[in-house]
């Protein structure tokens, strides 16, 4: 179902999001319950999405990448979250960890890990998170230190995506720690090296096909090249990648709220009640109404924002509301989604049900509703302020 015509996509585009929508129905689909239940998506399809071009779309052809656009790998989450896959994280991968590699890596680097993120050989984590800092991320402990030519990284993460699979992890450490959010500097590390290992693979309450892990980092030596950007300018290019990182959630939460009514819609049209359809009654075709056209302001909202993106004017105080407006907005329509399939969206073998419980993260992760507010709060009450 369409809620708005579309504006943003070229006939490239739409032949390219056919692919995708056929790839999705054969190769991911029906395995995703398998996965759900292994708490992990096979190495495999990661390599079968990079043999079919969907992995890292944009990255320019001298590093393996199509050199397609952004829109190509929006496409991809859009297709993903159309059918509730929330196992594989591709859009992490090519829209989060391969940009800070492309945009801060040597090139050295940038030659020896983007290939293979293109063919999906090497699967990709960003690792910022750790038990003790979260939203305060400057309060993070892990430490870097300079030995002769090379880095050595000290220190646990926590609730890494892709964690249980990862090969190249961009990985935020203290270089000075003196300087709190200024003494943050950015490094790649592969998992081949001596000293790192993964911990448990995390039991969450939702998106269960999703690795999500603790990572530890004991005198992990990496060469000077893994260094991204300059030292101690961490959090500078956190806060310019972070933009983009908001704005695939609101993609992917829009497009899951899209799927969930889609389905509500066919579920409400066979179920019968009171000797008629679900869909008879009035509550249901106005609270379906209302949903609609909520669905169709974030549509309006989501399009805009990627736009804006394209013509790199979206900021971060932009990325952050809408990051807040559509992981709310797949809350709401995944919540009344669940009361019209009754007791049956209650149970775990109705997608309905997975969609509601895997809406949850989105209001968390990327940052939370309420640093979301935060920002947006800083430049609606304290700009010109003072
Ligand atoms: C499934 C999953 C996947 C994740 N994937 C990744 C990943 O790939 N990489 C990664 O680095 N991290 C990842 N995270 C971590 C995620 O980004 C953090 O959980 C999130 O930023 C919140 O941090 P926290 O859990 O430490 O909560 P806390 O920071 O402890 O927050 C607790 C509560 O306090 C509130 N709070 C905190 N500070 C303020 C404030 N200043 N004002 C008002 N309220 C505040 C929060 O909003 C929240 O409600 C993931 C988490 C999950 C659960």
């Amino acid at each position: 179902m369409e809620f708005l015509p579309r504006t943003l996509f070229s006939p490239e585009h739409d032949a390219f999001r056919e692919q995708v929508r056929r790839f999705c129905e054969k190769e991911i689909a029906p395995q995703h319950s398998a996965w759900e239940q292994d708490h992990r998506v096979p190495r495999e399809v990661w390599r079968k999405a990079g043999d079919n071009g969907l992995l890292c779309c944009w990255l320019p052809e001298a590093y393996g990448g199509p050199g397609a656009d952004f829109l190509f790998d929006v496409i991809v989450c859009e297709e993903l979250g159309r059918i509730g896959a929330t196992g594989p994280g591709f859009a992490l991968h090519s829209g989060i960890v391969a940009p800070y590699i492309a945009h801060y890596g040597q090139e050295s680097l940038k030659q020896r890990l983007l290939p293979g993120m293109v063919s999906g050989e090497k699967i990709g984590a960003i690792v910022m998170t750790e038990p003790g800092a979260g939203s305060d991320l400057a309060a993070m402990r892990t430490r870097a230190q300079r030995l002769g030519d090379k880095w050595v990284i000290s220190g646990q993460k926590t609730f890494i995506t892709n964690g249980q699979n990862a090969d190249v992890m961009v990985v935020a450490c203290k270089t000075d720690p003196e300087r709190g959010a200024k003494g943050v500097s950015l490094f790649v590390v592969t998992a081949d090296r001596t000293g790192f290992s993964r911990g448990r693979n995390l039991h969450k309450i939702g998106q269960h096909a999703q690795d999500t892990a603790e990572l530890f980092f004991d005198n992990v030596e990496v060469p000077d090249d893994c260094l991204l950007g300059e030292l101690n300018q961490g959090f500078r290019y956190l806060m310019q990648e972070l933009a983009q990182e908001r704005l695939l959630v609101s993609v992917q939460c829009q497009a899951r709220a899209e799927g969930a009514f889609a389905t509500t819609v066919a579920y409400v049209k066979e179920r019968q009640a009171f000797r008629q359809r679900v869909a008879d009654f009035q509550n249901t075709r106005f609270k379906l109404a209302d949903l609609f056209a909520h669905l169709q302001a974030g549509r309006a909202y989501c399009d805009r924002l990627l736009e804006l993106h394209l013509a790199e004017r979206l900021d971060s105080v932009g990325a952050s509301a809408g990051k807040l407006w559509h992981s709310e907005l797949l809350d709401r329509v995944t919540d009344e989604c669940v009361q019209l399939h009754g007791g049956y969206g209650y149970m775990q073998e109705y997608a309905i049900a997975r969609a509601y419980v895997d809406a949850r993260i989105e209001r968390i992760y990327g940052g939370t509703s309420e640093i979301m507010k935060e920002i947006i709060a800083r430049r609606v009450c304290d700009e010109g302020a003072r």
